[in-house]
């Protein structure tokens, strides 16, 4: 069962590889209206070089927890950036979370989710309304935790979780961007989604597909 699990997060990284690669350009267009454009670039350094990661990873035998927190390794290294950093912190929180034994359950997941949302918000300190990934990641991660209390299983519950994730990311259009380099732009971003709670809800749509098989 372990063995399932390390390769449900390799398909689930392969992708997230696949979907950045397929929204370079836009996420960049996005990054650009009020930070430095290179949001695309570097989710797809950072994605890429995850990707790799895992792969050797599987192939050296590891559980699932250790495939994330190396993939999580291998994305900050390469990505450079602040949401770069970031994502390396999502992946290492989920991997220590999960762990290498058992099989991780709809709770289990839940609660991984609901860490890394955490440990997003204590790294960059941005809250809830500040324009950030974190708009799209705690609605994303709060959900996850309803729908499990309530009794969805993980795959209907991670569905209903990036559906709440992709409304909640457009919504930050309207919002003034207070973190990162976007804050320096004034109300520059109003209109425009934040690119990383954007590429947050892409991410999480495309691996819905993935624990539905
Ligand atoms: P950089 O801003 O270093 O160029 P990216 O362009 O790759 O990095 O990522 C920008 C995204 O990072 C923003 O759209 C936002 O979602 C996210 N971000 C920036 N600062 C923070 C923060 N303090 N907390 C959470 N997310 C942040
Ligand atoms: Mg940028
Ligand atoms: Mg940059």
């Amino acid at each position: 069962a372990s063995r399932d699990a390390a390769r449900t997060v390799l398909a689930a990284i392969a992708v997230t590889a696949a979907t950045i690669d397929r929204h370079v350009d836009e996420l960049g267009r996005l990054d650009s209206v009020a930070g430095d454009g290179d949001h695309g670039i570097g989710m797809q350094r950072g994605a890429t070089a995850a990707i790799a990661a895992a792969r050797t990873a599987v192939a050296d035998g590891a559980g699932a927890g250790s495939v994330l927190e190396r993939a999580g390794d291998a994305w900050s290294d390469r990505a450079g950036g602040t949401s770069g950093a970031l994502w390396g912190i999502i992946l290492r929180t989920l991997g220590a979370r999960i762990g290498d034994t058992g099989s991780p359950t709809a709770a289990s997941v839940a609660d991984a989710v609901a860490a890394a949302a955490d440990a997003v918000s204590a790294s960059g300190g941005a809250q809830p309304g500040d324009k950030t990934m974190v708009d799209a990641l705690q609605p994303f991660a709060d959900t996850l935790r309803a729908e499990t209390s309530a009794g969805a299983d993980a795959a209907a519950a991670w569905r209903t979780a990036a559906s709440t994730a992709t409304t909640a990311a457009a919504d930050t259009a309207e919002l003034q961007a207070r973190r990162g380099r976007a804050r320096t732009h004034g109300d520059h971003s109003l209109g425009t989604p934040d690119p990383g709670a954007h590429s947050l809800a892409l991410i999480v749509t495309a691996v819905a597909d993935v624990l539905q098989d």
